[in-house]
């Protein structure tokens, strides 16, 4: 019930680039693992893994933020 919320930006260790996370010790990107902590809301760095960036942005980085779903918006949300 009282599980913490980590929504937001992350730096894994080995990662040169901030990478958003949803609740989930994974990536948006689904490239990195990450336990740490996270900027929480807008935070915005020079170097955002570009796919987590646009994720965050569709999505404002809202408190309930839904996890990506396949195909929506219809425009180009493919992640290769
Ligand atoms: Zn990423």
């Amino acid at each position: 019930m009282a599980s913490e919320q980590r929504i937001g930006w992350g730096w894994p260790v080995l990662s040169r680039k901030a990478h958003f996370f949803n609740n989930d010790a994974v990536s948006i990107c689904r490239r990195w693992m990450y336990t740490g902590p996270v900027d929480r809301g807008d935070f915005k760095s020079i170097d955002d893994c570009a796919a987590c960036r646009r994720w965050a942005d569709r999505h404002a980085a809202t408190s309930a933020a839904p996890m990506p779903e396949a195909g929506q918006g219809g425009d180009d949300a493919q992640e290769s």
